[in-house]
């Protein structure tokens, strides 16, 4: 069954998706990670993108759904996880019909619910490494690398997100409010939603997903 995640900022779809995608052979498509690395190729667009992202809003939905477009195509008969769209209900329409072309419809939408000061400090101590994207917590000892500031897998510098400062955080967050969180509507009335408690470790949230998936004995 694919997966597609709905969630506030920082709810933890990166770390869930990153766990479900080693453990069980799923593709994660995360199109936070699609625009950064379009960032770290200091291209023009990449450029745009930084401005954007930096200020808390959503990049265009043209643009964003190119990307996941090609990244659908690529995945030929893998699973997949889609992290980060849809974002909008635009994005959510846009995707029905993309599934209907590429004749996708074993897919689940998992809404990730978070308290906001949880996500706010999820965000705030957020690092990811510069080199394969891994991502550590300095506020949660079960999140910390083994050595300070570098990477456990393959030993990159770990930085803070540009994003994942207080003003950016909140603009992301009501961002969500106003925009993403319709698209939970629209996946209930499509029998497709399911709730998951985010609100404690990743872990917690991995059992009740993988009770959902049938999965929770593997
Ligand atoms: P988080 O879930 O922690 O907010 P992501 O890594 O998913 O972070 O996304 C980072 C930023 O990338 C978002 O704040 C937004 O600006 C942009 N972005 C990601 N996915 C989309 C999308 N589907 N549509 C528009 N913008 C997006």
């Amino acid at each position: 069954m694919n997966i597609i995640f709905v969630a506030p900022p920082a709810a933890g779809k990166g770390t869930i998706s990153s766990l479900l995608a080693s453990n069980y052979d799923y593709k994660h498509i995360s199109t936070g990670d699609l625009i950064r690395n379009e960032i770290k190729t200091g291209s023009k667009l990449g450029t745009e993108l930084q401005e954007v992202i930096n200020k808390g809003e959503l990049v265009s939905d043209e643009l964003i759904t190119e990307m996941l477009k090609k990244e659908l195509t690529k995945k030929e008969n893998q699973k997949f996880i889609l992290d980060g769209y849809p974002r909008n209900v635009e994005q959510a329409k846009v995707l029905t019909t993309l599934f209907t072309k590429l004749k996708i419809n074993d897919y689940i939408v998992l809404y990730l619910e978070v308290e906001k000061e949880i996500a706010q400090k999820r965000a705030l101590g957020r690092i990811v490494c510069q080199n394969c994207g891994s991502t550590y917590n300095k506020y949660f000892s079960e999140c910390q690398p083994q050595k300070e500031g570098i990477c456990d897998k393959c030993q990159g510098i770990l930085i803070s997100r540009t994003d994942d400062n207080e003003k950016t955080f909140n603009k992301r967050f009501d961002t969500y409010l106003k925009v993403t969180q319709p698209v939970l509507d629209y996946y209930k009335k499509l029998d497709k939603l399911k709730i998951i408690d985010s609100n404690q470790t990743a872990f917690t949230a991995l059992e009740s997903i993988k009770r959902i998936l049938g999965v929770e004995n593997d």
